[in-house]
């Protein structure tokens, strides 16, 4: 099998590659004249240039995923299955290869980028029971010798277009159930994290999968937008930032398109007086800090609640000031930011929330790092007495950045967290199941951990936020999974009796 990985081998020394689309089996070079440039954030260094698609490549591929339909879509669950399961047995034997890719491009250290892959698979294990999940129901007998069954069928094309913060698991949460339901899709990722989707291609075409079945076109607003109003592109599923995933439901649906959007996050960790505040601090660094903060399940604003605060404050501050920060392949616990902006960004972040009044108790701005070369780094910061009305608070920053919010009362929090208008994540840390009960029961949040910071549902659930952080009715995977990528039918069957003969012009009713 050629890699990417291999051809980036095969390229003179010193010289940066140019990436490709993949459409019908094969690479598609790009043509529109127009690139980007994809980086190491661990060393600022330029590692590929990447074509970015014309409306009219964007049709190519798309063209190439329509062709693939018809054949695919009459594939025996059989055959499908034996497909999902080769292209498992290659992921487990060669998750290293695509951690490695994920850390080169992303920046997140590589336990945590094979952690990522890890939870990609489990939904290509879920796939894998996919002649179970797609068994319809049967009644016989529904009227006098009339019998009924349900079927689903795949939907076509699918666009999935995905974000840079999970270049392998966020497109894993979709194309495994849309290539094990029929059909046949077209993923655009994450200009910044380009390379992962072409070595997904490559492994699929080694289990066997037929030619455009998974296609990849790379690209920017102008690919996004020909999936969104495309007519053979039955559905889309996005997930990046608030704005784009309205714009992206908003536009998709006024095509005539299925959408799911998943939207930004800006996710609690709510601490109550009786939890183990030891606990609580290591669970609120490995939620703050992991992946630098780069995660839509990150834990960004921390509620303590009652006289903790400052006993959890020093104990996260401990913590973090013993972080090691820097190239993900080295001995480290976070990695930098994934492009110079990001890194800005943030850093502005920190200033607002300084100049706003927030005391900024550890301080990521400056700092070492492990790293040669110009990374994007920020360390982990820890702000406390954040208000509601600070950027810190009320902006997605999408960095190592925790606030700390206090409050007097349980009431209070819940109050916090429901009147957050993202509604991705949070998190109870307490030994009182009663709370425990009630927060879940009364917090107007997709995912809820108790004790658990990163409730990231297993992949026969599904995953999903609230409010500004989910767009459309269906959740990722799981049983909504399958429902999205697929439309019911439902088929009611007589066959000839002569004692049923007659006219009978009425509304059919059951007899
Ligand atoms: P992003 O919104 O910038 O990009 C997401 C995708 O949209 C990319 O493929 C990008 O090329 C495309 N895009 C960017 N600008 C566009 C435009 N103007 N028009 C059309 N398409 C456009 O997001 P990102 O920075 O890549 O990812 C981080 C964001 O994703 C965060 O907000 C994070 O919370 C969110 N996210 C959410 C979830 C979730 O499950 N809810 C999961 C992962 C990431």
């Amino acid at each position: 099998m050629t890699s990417t990985i291999d051809d980036r081998a095969e390229t003179t020394p010193g010289t940066v590659p140019t990436l490709y689309h993949w459409a019908g089996g094969a690479r598609l070079e790009g043509a529109s004249g127009r690139t980007s440039e994809v980086t190491n954030p661990a060393t600022g260094a330029v590692t590929a240039h990447l074509p970015l698609a014309s409306d009219d490549e964007a049709a190519a591929v798309v063209a190439a995923a329509k062709a693939a339909f018809p054949a695919w879509r009459d594939t025996s669950l059989t055959k499908r299955t034996q497909i999902l399961f080769r292209f498992r047995e290659l992921l487990n034997a060669r998750a290293g290869e695509l951690a490695e890719i994920i850390t080169s491009e992303h920046g997140k250290v590589l336990s945590d980028a094979a952690g990522e892959v890890a939870r990609g698979q489990e939904v290509v294990e879920f796939a894998c029971g996919i002649p179970h999940l797609l068994k319809g129901s049967a009644t016989e007998n529904a009227s006098t010798k009339i019998d009924v069954h349900s079927i689903r069928q795949p939907l076509g094309v699918v666009g999935i277009i995905s974000p840079f913060n999970f270049p392998a698991m966020v497109p894993m949460w979709f194309f495994p159930i849309a290539i094990a339901t029929g059909n046949t899709v077209v993923l655009k990722p994450s200009e910044k994290v380009p390379t992962a989707a072409l070595w997904i291609a490559e492994l699929w075409r080694e289990a066997g999968l037929p030619d455009g079945v998974f296609n990849v076109l790379h690209g920017d607003k102008t690919a996004v937008d020909h999936l969104l109003t495309n007519p053979d592109v039955k559905s889309i599923s996005f997930v990046g930032s608030t704005p784009i995933a309205r714009y992206v439901y908003e536009t998709g649906t006024a095509h005539g398109k299925r959408v799911q959007a998943l939207g930004g996050a800006k996710n609690h960790m709510v601490v109550l007086p009786d939890a183990d505040l030891d606990l609580a601090a290591d669970q609120a660094i490995n939620a703050g800090f992991g992946s630098a903060g780069e995660r839509c399940m990150a834990v960004s604003a921390l509620v303590a609640v009652g006289d903790i605060a400052d006993t959890l404050v020093d104990k996260i501050a401990e913590r973090a000031r013993g972080l090691r920060t820097g190239d993900g392949t080295r001995n480290t616990d976070m990695g930098p930011l994934v492009t110079k902006a990001a890194q800005e960004r943030v850093s502005g972040y920190i200033d607002a929330g300084e100049q706003a009044g927030a005391t900024v108790v550890v301080d990521g701005r400056t700092g070492t790092y492990d790293a040669d070369g110009d990374g994007f780094f920020v360390g982990p910061t820890l702000l406390d007495h954040v208000g509601t009305d600070m950027t810190v608070y009320t902006d997605e920053i999408f960095g190592p950045v925790l606030s700390v919010l206090r409050v007097d009362t349980y009431d209070q929090a819940v109050q916090l967290v429901n009147a957050n208008p993202y509604g991705n994540g949070t998190a109870l840390f307490t030994h009182d199941g009663g709370a425990a009960r009630r927060f879940s029961n009364e917090v107007e949040v997709g995912m809820i951990g108790i004790n658990v910071p990163v409730p990231v549902p297993m992949a026969y659930y599904s995953f999903g936020g609230w409010k500004n952080s989910l767009f459309g009715d269906t959740h990722a995977h799981g049983s909504e999974g399958v429902h999205f990528f697929t439309r019911g039918k439902v088929v009611t069957t007589r066959w000839p009796d002569p004692s049923h003969a007659g006219l009978n012009l009425g509304f059919p009713t059951n007899t």
